[in-house]
């Protein structure tokens, strides 16, 4: 079952152009017949977010028990499991290495010093006590916590390490009992499977439209103007992101996996721009699962753990952007940081990133646990704001596409050869 032919890269590039525009233009005020343009794009902009996050329980729960079920007694599950992890972890830290390089080379906290006054609106205001609330919660026992839920509903609620666990337990199951229900649940499984693919698609459909109201809603919420100010600190963020992402992951791709990085951005490119408009690394998991399979070639028995593991644990743009914000907010109260207080970032860093969920802003809480635990005021946070949307949109994208460049080398590593091997793919 191959989908997803190539479409128009053109139109989902001219929305997000276009809703940079009309955003920055329209503002939250401007309206028509009474009604603000920002919630008309925010209204349209949930309504796509909302069809993509239906899909993510049957999808992520039936490819998941497909393919462990299918995998069965096989003894590779540990080896595979191993690869997984020591990459999560590795592209992780090399991003917040990268991150730590560029905010010293860089010090944007001195130009701001220099010319930003911290103001805060009151819903900024108001969303800064909700976040230093949710700050204390964020700890790696919470997310142990999260891997085994003691009732079901909880697993079809969304909890993704939850329904992970679940899903893996069942497949292996599945592949344990006799062969005739056995067939029967297989058959059931891959018919759920199947069908969430062809509703991706239909959502997939209004790309497009969705992508162009959620950036309109991200630029019309923050404006070009407060970036005046956090300029040298945005830039230094993306400028981070982009070696990641097109340095640091096309090498492992090109001479760890020995594959075309090139062919992986055009497979991934619907996952890119869905991550980019949605800020939402889980939202975008049923676009990315499509994409790694369909558009990749990766197999079913890899992506499906992989996928929607990378998506609770790997967050290698968000880590990179923590260690990048927490020096920063530092540098702004003038306080030099010493080689062990950049280590512990990096650690806490790494650490946070793996618990926080893939919803937009979740980083501005693992930033809070990071400002506490080295003696800063977490009331920092608040400097952040005016850009944290913006850079949100670029960190989701970073996450997802790391999560697709593991799924494509450990494939890589297993042997398999189909990996990246259609020629007729467009980016979007
Ligand atoms: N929005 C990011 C994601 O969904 C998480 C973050 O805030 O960094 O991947």
């Amino acid at each position: 079952m191959v989908r997803n032919k190539g479409k128009s890269p053109w139109l989902v590039l001219g929305a997000i152009v276009l809703g940079i525009i009309c955003g920055s233009l329209t503002g939250d005020k401007a309206g028509i017949f009474g009604v603000t343009f920002f919630s008309i794009y925010d209204v349209i902009g949930k309504l796509f977010i909302n069809a993509l996050m239906l899909i993510v329980v049957p999808l992520v729960s039936s490819s998941i028990i497909t393919g462990i079920a299918r995998m069965g007694n096989e003894s590779t599950f540990g080896r595979l499991g191993l690869r997984i992890f020591g990459f999560y972890i590795g592209t992780s830290f090399l991003a917040i290495l990268v991150g730590l390089l560029v905010v010293n080379a860089f010090n944007p906290g001195a130009f701001f010093t220099a010319h930003g006054t911290a103001v805060m609106d009151p819903e900024s205001a108001a969303q800064l006590k909700v976040n230093l609330a949710e700050g204390s919660q964020v700890s790696i026992i919470s997310v142990i916590l999260q891997i085994i839920p003691s009732n079901i509903v909880d697993v079809f609620h969304g909890q993704m390490l939850g329904l992970i666990f679940f899903s893996l337990f069942l497949g292996y199951a599945i592949s344990k009992i006799d062969t005739h229900p056995q067939s029967i649940l297989m058959g059931f499984w891959q018919g759920v499977f199947q069908s969430t693919l062809v509703i991706t698609d239909v959502v997939m459909k209004f790309l497009p439209v969705g992508v162009f109201c959620l950036v309109a809603k991200s630029f019309a919420a923050s404006g070009l103007d407060s970036l005046r100010s956090l300029a040298v600190f945005f830039f230094t963020v993306i400028f981070g992101l982009s070696i990641f992402m097109f340095v640091v992951l096309p090498l492992l791709l090109k001479f760890v996996a020995g594959v075309n990085p090139m062919n992986h951005f055009k497979a991934m490119g619907p996952a890119l721009v869905t991550a980019f408009s949605t800020s939402s690394s889980s939202a975008t998991l049923p676009v990315t699962i499509e994409c790694v399979e369909q558009r990749a070639g990766v197999s079913n028995r890899i992506c499906s753990l992989v996928i929607p593991l990378g998506t609770s644990i790997n967050m290698s743009g968000s880590a990179l952007y923590e260690c990048v914000a927490a020096i920063f907010i530092a540098q702004v109260y003038g306080v030099d940081l010493s080689l062990t207080m950049q280590f512990s970032i990096v650690l806490l860093a790494l650490v946070t990133s793996i618990g926080i969920a893939g919803i937009p802003s979740a980083s501005i809480v693992a930033i809070i646990v990071i400002l506490k635990a080295i003696g800063l005021p977490p009331e920092g946070i608040g400097l952040l704001f005016a850009v944290d949307r913006i850079l949100d949109m670029c960190r989701t994208t970073v996450n997802v596409f790391s999560d697709s460049c593991c799924a494509v080398l450990v494939a890589k590593g297993e042997g398999e050869k189909e990996v990246l091997t259609r020629t007729d793919l467009e980016f979007a």
